[in-house]
């Protein structure tokens, strides 16, 4: 059984990193919680993993390892523990089994989806091939298994631009967030299309075979709701923020923002700068969990858009999940072998690379 005083432990170290995001008694109760946690996995040799989008109590208590989707992909080829307990959305504990098919995957809400993974089927990736015959297929990880085992290459918002320029192609089916495609294509220099629905560009395309991005029409939930607007009346207010936009928000958005780059170059970059405040513009409970790690600096954060999804993890489900083993996350293995092949090409392209918009990185 635990003991108080571990139970206090946990609650002190909790304390000084979130007295000023967290009420005290919510605190208390997280903090007991995250410590039977932290004795079961000790007690069944588990790991966890927690994306950074974990709400602050969580983020700060039971992962083994936190970070973007690709710095959790990576976690996940190299671990040796078992079961492996993700904290994070569906397609992402996928990916953990994907990589590793003898241990055991949980995640503790058989309810986080994804609005990008859910865009998109197998079948749809097979009618692009269809008719873009012999050119690669890029997949955001963001899809689930099937989608991902129809694609050549996965990438993340961390090295979408390096993996599309290891690839060496003139034409490159980017799927299937059209923001972080528009975004790409202006990074690596290519024009964009939407061929479903749009017969016109893919007329256009037999014309111009040249450096084309073929996108399709996926968002984030999260993102597509941020706007230039919202940039504009934050200035307004605060004339030395400085603004944050990961590369799944609109075009215009990045391009009002000083800064654009996954949830892990958010983090460096708000580390690595000294702007007095700062607006983030991604899922709220980041915006907690870098201001935990950075007292001395304000991060202003735009909380009535939340991830549904994500916030499906709970301490209390992560708890259950790591009792009665549930859920299980499973991937047939005539799909699990072909998305394998697509993530490991994405981990062996990606050690050094990572693409973020550094537009003012000097400026602070
Ligand atoms: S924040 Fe957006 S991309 Fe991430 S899990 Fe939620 S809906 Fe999906």
């Amino acid at each position: 059984m635990p003991t108080i005083e571990g139970a206090t432990e946990t609650y002190l170290k909790l304390r000084e990193k979130l007295q000023d995001v967290v009420p005290d008694f919510e605190l208390r109760h997280k903090a007991q919680l995250a410590f039977e946690i932290n004795l079961l996995k000790a007690e069944r040799g588990a790991v966890i993993l927690g994306h950074n989008y974990m709400e602050p109590a969580l983020f700060h208590s039971v992962p083994d390892f936190t970070g973007d989707s690709l710095e959790l992909s990576r976690k996940a080829a190299n671990t040796h523990a078992d079961p492996i307990v993700f904290c994070g959305v569906q397609f992402m504990a996928e990916t953990a089994k994907i990589l590793n098919p003898n241990k055991t995957v949980l995640i503790p809400s058989p309810n986080a989806g994804c609005s990008l993974a859910a865009s998109i089927t197998a079948e749809d990736v097979r009618q692009l091939r269809k008719q873009f015959p012999g050119v690669p297929v890029v997949t955001y990880i963001n899809t689930y298994a099937d989608v991902k085992a129809e694609s050549d290459i996965c990438c993340t918002s961390g090295n979408a631009a390096a993996v599309i320029e290891s690839l060496h192609a003139d034409t490159v089916i980017f799927l299937p967030d059209e923001y972080l495609a528009k975004n790409v294509a202006k990074e690596t220099g290519k024009h964009i299309i939407f061929p479903v629905g749009d017969p016109l560009s893919v007329k256009r395309l037999s014309q111009e075979l040249d450096c084309t991005l073929v996108g399709w029409r996926g968002k984030c939930e999260v993102h597509e709701k941020f706007s230039v607007e919202d940039i504009r009346r934050i200035r307004e207010q605060f004339p030395d923020v400085v603004v944050l936009a990961h590369p799944e928000c609109s075009p215009e958005v990045v391009e009002a923002a000083d800064f654009s780059g996954s949830t892990s170059a958010m983090i460096r970059y708000v580390e690595k700068t000294h702007a007095p405040r700062y607006l983030l513009l991604t899922e709220c409970s980041m915006g907690d969990n870098i201001a935990a790690e950075n007292p001395e600096k304000e991060m202003l954060r735009l909380c009535s858009v939340r991830c549904p999804h994500m916030n499906q993890i709970t301490l209390e489900d992560t708890l259950s999940s790591l009792r009665y083993d549930r859920y299980q996350v499973e991937v047939p293995e005539g799909i699990r072998v072909r998305a394998r092949r697509a993530l490991e090409r994405m981990l062996e392209i990606s050690g050094s690379s990572s693409s973020s918009n550094p537009r003012i990185a000097s400026s602070y």
